[in-house]
């Protein structure tokens, strides 16, 4: 088998079990392994540590498939993975109320790159690594046989996908031809998923339990919900007798999508406003003007995927936050979120409170917030904590 050699040193992380080899901790690569075909990794004295699907384009060379020398990848390995994946879920199923769910989170269900929603009796793959690329036949066989899926749809068309050479596809697996919209149903709320033409595989399932937060937190307030995508906060917001609620997002079809949703819902369209814009413009417009509001809701797109963007997302992250804070009445509450891979939850903290200073307000965080539970992070995976974000107070 081919090998990955790593420099002296550079074990510490895979000792800790951390699933991810970057190119530059490795000093050779003994024979010629194929795109994203098993290697073992050894350190520089040539002990086994790993076996990683090889990766030679990404700056992530290899992803750990496993830490035993006599464990074979093969579709049996990847069978038991996926089996337990999925069991995982059925073992915490009250946990989400729903028939949208994340049935396989990637690293954190040992199988890197490798993501499966379900959304009632549709389901959705991506394939976003070159190690699950290379066994994508297998996978979406094992898939098949485990899940009974009748329609599997792949929405491998994720820029991540690039920076590990690979194109961008997406496409029906097998099955019947989807419908525009799927219906699910979470927490008693219906939604309509655009499988083919939504953003990542459709919807936001990360985001359920912050949604139910929005309802619970809502009561008689005035709302403003940025970012708004086809709606998930408002819908929430107005079923839990928000006074008003303003969506804002530059896609006019997310918009057409929310309002659709929220008729779906039977909700009062009268207390409902549309924006479409620019949150950045459009925030500094109300504070122009002195709007204020009583709940603001920040759930931007990634500013920063990998931690090399990292600086030019947080000056993003402050401006909307400081604006956010100015627009908030006193006692008013602040939904704010970062879904970057590459800004932690401390330095989000961070820059909010920055961004709190520069507004001369005084807060507090009265929750942290994360992904919901079908989206778990793997203790010596903390980059699987990628959604992170805080419902803040101000206090004056
Ligand atoms: N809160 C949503 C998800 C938000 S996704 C939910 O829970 O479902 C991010 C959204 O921001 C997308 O709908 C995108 O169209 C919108 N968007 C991205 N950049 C924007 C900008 N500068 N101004 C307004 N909307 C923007």
């Amino acid at each position: 088998m081919a090998e990955l050699v790593l420099k002296p040193g550079r074990e510490r992380s895979l000792i800790r079990r951390h699933p991810w080899i970057f190119s530059g901790a490795v000093v050779k690569v003994v024979g010629d392994p194929q795109f994203g075909e098993t290697v073992d990794v050894v350190s520089s004295s040539r002990e086994f540590l790993a076996k990683a699907a090889y990766s030679p384009n990404s700056n992530i060379i290899g992803r750990i498939w496993t830490w035993k020398e006599n464990e074979k990848v093969d579709p049996i390995f990847l069978q038991e993975k996926l089996l337990k994946a999925i069991e995982s879920r059925h073992g915490t199923r009250n946990l989400f109320n729903t028939d949208a769910i994340r049935l396989v989170h990637g690293e954190s269900d040992g199988l890197p790159g490798l993501i499966l929603d379900q959304y009632a009796d549709a389901f959705v793959v991506q394939f976003l690594s070159a190690g699950v690329e290379y066994w994508k036949e297998e996978i979406i066989e094992i898939i098949k046989n485990e899940t009974r899926a009748t329609v599997l749809y792949e929405r491998s068309d994720m820029d991540v996908r690039e920076l590990e050479g690979l194109p961008l596809v997406s496409g029906l697996i097998f099955g019947k031809q989807l419908p525009d919209r799927v219906s699910v149903t979470e927490n008693g709320v219906r939604y309509l998923v655009d499988i083919t033409h939504g953003h990542k595989t459709g919807f936001y399932i990360d985001q359920r339990d912050n949604r139910f937060l929005a309802k619970m937190i809502t009561g008689d307030l005035e709302v403003l919900d940025c970012f708004s995508y086809t709606g998930g906060f408002s819908i929430n917001a107005l079923l839990g007798n928000a006074k008003s609620v303003r969506l804002v997002d530059s896609s006019i079809q997310a918009l057409n999508n929310a309002r659709e949703q929220i008729l779906l819902n039977k909700l009062d369209m009268d207390k409902v406003k549309f924006i479409e814009q620019d949150v950045f413009k459009y925030l500094r417009s109300l504070r122009d003007i002195g709007t204020s509001f009583d709940l603001v809701i920040l759930d931007p797109p990634k500013f920063a995927p990998t931690s090399a963007q990292a600086e030019r997302a947080v000056r993003g992250y402050k401006d909307i936050n400081l604006l956010a804070f100015k627009i908030l009445r006193p006692g008013g509450l602040l939904m704010t979120f970062s879904c970057s891979g590459g800004v932690t939850e401390e330095l989000f903290q961070k820059v909010v409170a920055g961004a709190a200073l520069d507004a001369g307000v005084d807060s507090v965080i009265l929750r942290r917030l994360h992904q919901a539970a079908d989206h778990p992070v793997c203790l010596n995976f903390p980059e699987g904590a990628y959604l992170k974000g805080f419902l803040i107070q101000k206090r004056s």
